[in-house]
């Protein structure tokens, strides 16, 4: 089978879209990125990269293990 093509209009405006909340490097819309509920201290919505979330996900499932290891059934 096919995969049908979506024609998406060719235009590429990379819009600047914050900074990331890890590296705090500024994030344009092209970047992987996510969204979080909280906001910043300008009311906006805090950003981050993909890439640094993951980063930070795993640091803090290291650290939480650190000290006990649950286990599961
Ligand atoms: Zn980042």
């Amino acid at each position: 089978m096919a995969a049908k093509k979506k024609t998406w209009n060719k235009v590429n405006i990379v819009t600047e879209i914050g900074k990331c909340r890890y590296c705090g490097s500024s994030m344009v819309n092209t970047d992987s990125f996510v969204v979080f509920l909280s906001t910043d201290k300008n009311g906006d919505r805090e950003k981050a990269h993909y890439a640094c979330m993951v980063k930070d996900d795993y640091k803090q499932i290291i650290n939480k293990n650190k000290g006990e290891i649950q286990h599961g059934k």
